[in-house]
C-alpha cells in the first residue's frame, strides 16, 4: 500500500467504490485522513457499509467542507453530463483528482513509466514491466490494469512504477513526472465521455504533460491523431522517439516486416515470438523496446525480455494444442475491430463467435472471411451473425461455448486453429470476458 501522509487530518471524499476507490479509502484511512465515500450504486454502498466505510450522500453535503475529492475515473465529470457532485465541487474550488495523482504526490522521487493509447495498453504495460524485471530492475505495474495505484507496493529508489493510464485517468492526474511514456495509437473510442474526437485526442495528449522535461516521450506514428501529436512534440522541441509498424524509421523504433529496427538497424525478429502474434503486437513490442531503452536497458537485454514475455490472458492467449490443432483464447475481443487483429494472424480458422453484439456486428470483417474454415455461433448474436455469414462462410449454430468447442474440435484438422474471438460482449452468458476465456481454457483442457 502507498501511504498519503500529506492528507492526514484532511477531509477527503472518495466518489466511486470500485477497485481503485476502495484501495484509495484504505490508503487514506491508514494515513490518518478523515474519509467519507459515496457511490450511486446501491449494491456498492451496501458492500462498503459492511466493510465499515463511512458514507455521505452528496445530495445533503456542503462541499466546501471538503479539502479534496478523489474521483473514480469511470464516473463522468464533464461529458456527456457531469455528475452533480463534480459540478458542485468545481464551483466551490475543490480539486478533483484520481488515485494516480495521489500516488504521484506520495512518491515525488519515484521513477514512473506511463502508457496509454486506444488499444494495446495492457499488453505494453505488462511487456514493459517484464522487460525491466528481466533486466534486474525492481518494478511494479498497475493503474488502469491489475493493481490499483495506491495498492502498489512501496518500491525503493531504484524501482520503477509502470502505469497503464486510461484517458479518464489522464484527465484527473497532474503532478506525475515520468521518466518515459508512450501513446501507442488513437482511434475513435469513448467519444461520448470526451465530448467528441477532439476532446478524446486532447485527453490522450495530456500524457506528455506527465513526462518530465528530461524524460523520453515515445509516440506511435501509425494513425493521423498520433502523427498530429508527434508534430506537436517536434514543434515544442520535446525529446521524443517515434515508433511505427507501417514504415521503417531512420530515427526511432520500427518493425514494418516484424524485424525490430532501432534507428534503421536490425535488432531482432519478432515474428517467432508466439506470445506476441500479429502486427499490432509488433507495435506494442516497439513501444516496450523504446521505453526500456529510455531507462537505460541494453538492446540485447530487451530482446531477451521480449522473447521470454509470457503473454497476457485472453488476448490471443495460446491455451493448448490438441491433435495438432492450436487453441487460442481471444475473449478480450469484445468488438469487431479487436477480432480483426486476431483474424489477420491466422489461416484455416475455426472461429467461435457471438455473445452480446456491438453496433455493426461483424459486417466489417467480411474481407477476412476467406481465412475462416468454419464458424461456430454462440449467444444472443448468433442469428444476426448467421445472416452476415450466410453463403460466405460455413457455420454451425452451437448455442453454448461448450458445444462450440466440441464441434470445432471434431472438425478442425492438424495445423489449423480454433480461435475464440467473439467480437461481442460476454454478459449474455458469462460474468465477464475473463470468465468466458477461463471457461474456454478449461474446455480445451478437457479435450486433452
Ligand atoms: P487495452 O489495455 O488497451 O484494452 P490490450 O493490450 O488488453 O489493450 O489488448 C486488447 C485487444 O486489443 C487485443 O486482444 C487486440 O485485439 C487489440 N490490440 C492489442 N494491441 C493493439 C495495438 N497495438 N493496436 C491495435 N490493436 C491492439
Amino acid at each position: 500500500m502507498i501511504l498519503v501522509p500529506f492528507l492526514a487530518d484532511k477531509n477527503v471524499m472518495v466518489m466511486g467504490l470500485g477497485k481503485s476507490g476502495t484501495a484509495t479509502i484504505r490508503a487514506l484511512a491508514a494515513s490518518g485522513a478523515r474519509v467519507t465515500a459515496w457511490d450511486d450504486n446501491e449494491k456498492a454502498r451496501a458492500a462498503a457499509l459492511a466493510e465499515g466505510i463511512v458514507l455521505t450522500d452528496p445530495a445533503g453535503l456542503d462541499v466546501s467542507t471538503l479539502d479534496l475529492l478523489v474521483w473514480s475515473p469511470g464516473i463522468p465529470h464533464t461529458h456527456p453530463q457531469p455528475h452533480a457532485l463534480a459540478v458542485a465541487a468545481r464551483a466551490a474550488g475543490i480539486d478533483l483528482v484520481c488515485d494516480v495523482e495521489l500516488l504521484a504526490l506520495a512518491k515525488p522521487d519515484a521513477q514512473f513509466v506511463v502508457i496509454s493509447g486506444t488499444n494495446g495498453k495492457s499488453t505494453t504495460t505488462t511487456l514493459c514491466a517484464h522487460i525491466l524485471k528481466s533486466a534486474g530492475i525492481p518494478v511494479a505495474a498497475g493503474g488502469n490494469l491489475g493493481t490499483a495505484a495506491l495498492d502498489l507496493p512501496d518500491l525503493g529508489h531504484d524501482g520503477v512504477y509502470v502505469l497503464e493510464l486510461s484517458s479518464y485517468q489522464l484527465e484527473l492526474t497532474r503532478s506525475l513526472r515520468a521518466r518515459a511514456g508512450v501513446l501507442l495509437n488513437i482511434t475513435p473510442d469513448h467519444l461520448g465521455r470526451h465530448g467528441g474526437m477532439d476532446g478524446y485526442v486532447a485527453a490522450k495528449r495530456r500524457l506528455y504533460d506527465l513526462i518530465a522535461a528530461d524524460g523520453t516521450a515515445v509516440i506511435g506514428l501509425d494513425d493521423a491523431p498520433t502523427r498530429g501529436i508527434a508534430d506537436w512534440l517536434l514543434g515544442a522541441g520535446r525529446r521524443h522517439v517515434a515508433i511505427s509498424v507501417k514504415q521503417a524509421l531512420d530515427h526511432g523504433v520500427s518493425a514494418p516486416q516484424g524485424v525490430l529496427l532501432e534507428d534503421g538497424c536490425e535488432i531482432f525478429d519478432l515474428t517467432a515470438i508466439q506470445t506476441l502474434p500479429g502486427r499490432h503486437n509488433w507495435q506494442n513490442a516497439c513501444a516496450g523496446f523504446a521505453l526500456a531503452r529510455a531507462l537505460g536497458v541494453e538492446a540485447h537485454a530487451i530482446a531477451a525480455g521480449i522473447a521470454s514475455y509470457p503473454g497476457l490472458a485472453h488476448r490471443q492467449e495460446w491455451v493448448g494444442t490438441v491433435n495438432g490443432v492450436r487453441y487460442v483464447n481471444d475473449s478480450k475481443a469484445t468488438n469487431a475491430e479487436a477480432s480483426e487483429v486476431a483474424l489477420i494472424c491466422y489461416d484455416h480458422i475455426h472461429w467461435i463467435i457471438g455473445g452480446q453484439a456491438k453496433e455493426g456486428g461483424i459486417a466489417s470483417l467480411e474481407k477476412y472471411f476467406d481465412r475462416i474454415a468454419h464458424a461456430y455461433l454462440i449467444g444472443d448474436a448468433a442469428q444476426a451473425f448467421a445472416a452476415t455469414l450466410d453463403g460466405k462462410v460455413p457455420y454451425t449454430q452451437c448455442g453454448t461455448l461448450e458445444n462450440a468447442v466440441q464441434a470445432a474440435a471434431a472438425r478442425a484438422q492438424s495445423g489449423e486453429v480454433v480461435l475464440l474471438s467473439p467480437a461481442c460482449a460476454s454478459w449474455d452468458q458469462f460474468k465477464s470476458f475473463e470468465h468466458r476465456g477461463d471457461v474456454f481454457r478449461e474446455l480445451v483442457g478437457g479435450l486433452k
